[in-house]
């Protein structure tokens, strides 16, 4: 990044963003300082030829910037040690997203740049979109929060539109982001222990759309409503759309449900914004191969629809999935989270038998039985699957649905939830070729 050349910058952080992050500063003539509290992120930095250096004996005076990857803490519950010291010293603390909206205004000013954020929905929404730029057949770069950290794509330029997922994390440290697109997908509780109160979660989602050439704004809850209004008011250039605008989402088989809706109606605003005609981009909707592990389809045996929604790690997720059939075989459990299940209730009459994993399972069994649905408490994915497929082709439904959607966190039986999706994958794949 050429507009930090000279500067002397420290960057705390040394995953994958981390040293992109730093990789690109050194290569536009920044004089960098990179540090982690691990001992081994150092090490593979150091290893890969990055300048390391311990942050912890510097006087932080001697830095113009620091650069703090994701998941520092920037207030809750305390503040990270380099984000003290900064402060103490004057120093300003900011992103990698931050350092690509002055790279952008210093090298292609204008360029094409669509952000995304919202509570649900930004992974598929950011992903939707950039697939919707390159079926009208321009070049989509796409990353952030999703994927390739910003730094390591392409840099911006005025033929290439850059797709960038954008956390509340992410804005809070990027002063200047101006968007061309500014996209405000949907706004709820979460992420508040990061960012302690509702008011300020909102306030710094809406510096997205505020600073964007163009925003568009799903009005579907309370508070993204008010800020559409908010931004009209004072003038700005707002689109605004809904779950419930008409869309016929009926070929598009990775956008099932009405989230989706929301997640589609946007997109397509989004890439009307930069000039991509209605036809192309609606067109473009029935091919987008969806994301893993939300809503996925797997190939299995027989007739039964398999779906790995396991990014379902709580019930309002749980609910969309369920929302989206008639009747599931449905496949959950794992770590619970306060609540349960309980905000499910009125889905179970979709539930034609529930298949039960994990920590969860005497918990929602309860729950379950209480209100009269057919269960069976297996343990494990791979039974559970073996179980619902064995049921599912018995059936007499015309087209049974197997549904992986666990609401709950996957930490009792695996790492994260993109292994527990492998894991449902792999089972359903198993059921395959033990039959074959
Ligand atoms: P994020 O990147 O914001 O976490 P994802 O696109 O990964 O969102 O979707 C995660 C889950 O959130 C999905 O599996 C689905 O259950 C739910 N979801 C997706 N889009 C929406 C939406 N527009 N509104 C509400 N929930 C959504």
């Amino acid at each position: 990044a050429t507009s930090f050349r000279a500067k002397r910058v420290a960057v705390f952080g040394l995953g994958g963003s981390g040293r992109a992050t730093v990789r690109s500063l050194v290569a536009g003539g920044a004089q960098v300082t990179a540090f982690d509290d691990s001992a081994e992120g150092v090490a593979r930095a150091a290893a890969e030829g990055l300048p390391t250096g311990d942050l912890r004996a510097m006087d932080f005076a001697r830095f113009d910037s620091l650069v703090l990857a994701p998941g520092v803490p920037l207030t809750h519950p305390t503040p990270h040690w380099t984000v003290e010291k900064a402060k103490t010293a004057g120093v300003e603390i900011i992103g990698d997203i931050e350092i690509f909206c002055r790279e952008r205004r210093a090298i292609a000013p204008g360029a094409p740049f669509v952000a995304i954020t919202g509570t649900n929905g930004k992974s598929t929404t950011t992903a939707l979109i950039a697939h919707l730029v390159r079926h009208a057949g321009l070049d989509a770069q796409m990353g952030g929060n999703i994927g390739v950290a910003i730094l390591d794509l392409e840099p911006p330029s005025a033929n290439r539109v850059h797709v960038v997922e954008c956390s509340s994390y992410q804005i809070d440290l990027a002063p200047s982001l101006d968007p061309s697109v500014g996209v405000m997908l949907n706004l709820s509780e979460d992420h508040l222990e990061r960012h302690g109160t509702m008011e300020n979660y909102a306030a710094i989602k809406e510096r997205l759309v505020a600073g964007a050439g163009v925003a568009v704004i799903a009005r579907d809850d309370a508070i993204s409503a008010a800020m559409a209004e908010r931004l009209k008011a004072a003038g700005r250039s707002v689109v605004v759309v809904s779950e419930t605008d008409p869309i016929d989402l009926s070929a598009a088989r990775a956008l099932r449900g009405a989230h989706n809706a929301q997640n589609a109606n946007v997109a397509l605003a989004a890439v009307r914004a930069l000039g991509v005609a209605d036809d192309v981009a609606y067109a473009g909707l029935a091919t987008f191969p969806g994301l893993a592990h939300r809503m996925e389809e797997v190939a299995g045996p027989g007739r039964a629809t398999f779906i790995n929604d396991s990014k379902a790690t709580n019930a309002d997720s749980a609910e969309k999935a369920l929302a989206s059939f008639k009747k599931v075989f449905w496949i959950l459990g794992g770590k619970p989270k306060t609540g349960g299940i309980d905000a499910l209730v009125p889905l179970f009459s979709k539930v034609t038998k529930a298949y039960l994993i994990g920590e969860a399972s005497p918990g929602f069994a309860a729950t379950l039985r209480a209100h009269d649905v057919p269960l069976a408490e297996l343990g494990t994915i791979d039974r559970a699957v073996e179980a619902a497929a064995a049921d599912a082709e018995a059936s007499d439904e015309a087209e049974p649905v197997v549904l992986f959607s666990p609401a709950c966190a996957s930490f009792d039986q695996f790492p994260n939830f993109e292994k527990r999706g492998d894991a449902f994958r792999a089972a359903v794949q198993g059921l395959e070729s033990a039959k074959a």
